[in-house]
């Protein structure tokens, strides 16, 4: 099975019950998502052989390894020095931890694995330039089918969840929105990130008419007091209609929150619009006002980074994510299917529980290239 030199000759015999191939991922890029999931894809006791050309992977895997509570057998230099390698790596267990996670969304601090986000689709009625989720009019719909958010709701609810989310694109184009919010609300509180500016009549109008009042929140994009930035930024005349958008859901009974996503050098911008969300009469619990993150069509903005914010699990249909705003992000990406969420969240607690014992150590397990 093994080729080349193998620089660690004391390790004994080995068979892999499992492979990944790592490319020129480094540590701090997607590699130990895709590493933790490949460990959780094999028992305990068996060997994964991991493939790189990435020499820093050399240096950061033997720390890793003995974070995570795996042991590195073997490391197998194909191409006299110059890499690719094979690291033989066996896994271990590790204890379970209790891990804390900071939102980017309200701020609130809670458990991984108390809230969760779904995208229900990827398309969207605007074509914001800073949007994370590369979404537009003509962006490929890609939508959560109903019942996967259902077997993602149950296995939430089951496995302690208390809070769901779903955003996209903007999910009352999904037409499936209204069953899978139904499905949902049964179950725990939903809070939908929409525009508003597409259920002002017709079937979005009966879907939202038939939400649950108590259950159901509307997190409403507002970026600026006037039309000024937030037209600039999402298209002419969006600003009046997500004002229209939050009244018809007001008068309608929903709880509204505002979510704004600003240019940090304008400093004076989050003031005025905390003023105009006072007389509109939103409670300060209920205003989100976030930096823009250099994610998606966005080319400038807050780097978004395994180390750089906590992880927000995030399904959508082809995949699972570390964060909502990182879903076009290959090096966030947790799994390739949404489900289990299960083994979601337990490659998020095993990549957490080494950050947690490398910070404690002062060491930096992830290299950012
Ligand atoms: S930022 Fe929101 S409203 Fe704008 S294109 Fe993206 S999903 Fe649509």
């Amino acid at each position: 099975m093994t080729q080349g030199k193998d620089i660690r000759p004391d390790a004994g015999p080995w068979t892999p019950s499992g492979e990944l191939d790592g490319g020129t991922d480094d540590c701090g890029s997607g590699l130990l998502l895709s590493l933790s999931g490949a460990m959780r894809g094999i028992e305990v006791g068996q060997v994964l052989l991991l493939h790189t050309q990435e020499k820093s992977v050399l240096a950061d895997l033997p720390a890793w390894a003995r974070l995570a509570g795996h042991e590195l057998l073997s490391v197998i230099d194909a191409g006299g020095g110059a890499g690719p390698w094979k690291l033989a790596i066996l896994r271990g267990e590790r204890a379970a931890q209790s891990i804390v996670t900071e939102s980017f969304t309200s701020g609130t601090a809670v458990p991984l694995g108390q809230r969760l986000w779904l995208y229900s689709n990827f398309h969207c009625n605007l074509a914001c330039g800073y949007c994370c989720a590369q979404s537009s009019p003509s962006a490929r719909p890609r939508m959560l089918p109903v019942d996967v958010a259902a077997s993602a709701v149950d296995e939430f609810v089951a496995l302690g969840g208390r809070e769901l989310l779903i955003t996209g694109g903007e999910p009352f184009l999904h037409p499936g929105l209204g069953a899978m919010v139904d499905y949902a609300a049964q179950h725990l509180p939903v809070v939908i990130l929409t525009n508003a500016m597409v259920f002002a009549r017709g079937t979005r109008r009966s879907t939202l008419e038939a939400m649950d009042r108590e259950r159901v929140t509307l997190q409403v994009s507002l970026d600026s007091a006037g039309p000024g930035l937030h037209d600039r930024q999402r298209g002419a005349g969006s600003h009046a209609q997500a004002l229209r958008g939050i009244g018809q859901a007001r008068e309608l009974g929903f709880r509204i929150r505002v979510a704004a996503t600003l240019h940090e050098e304008d400093l004076t911008a989050a003031d005025r619009l905390n003023a105009a969300l006072d007389n509109l009469g939103i409670a300060e619990d209920d205003r989100v006002i976030r930096p823009i993150a250099a994610e998606g069509f966005a080319d400038t903005g807050v780097h978004i980074s395994l180390d750089s914010v906590q992880p927000e699990p995030t399904l959508t249909v082809d995949g699972a994510w570390w964060h909502p705003v990182a879903v076009t992000n290959p090096h966030l990406r947790v799994a390739d299917s949404p489900l289990p969420l299960r083994h979601v969240l337990n490659v998020m607690r095993d990549v957490l529980a080494v950050q947690a014992d490398g910070a404690a150590e002062g060491r930096a397990v992830f290299r950012c290239t």
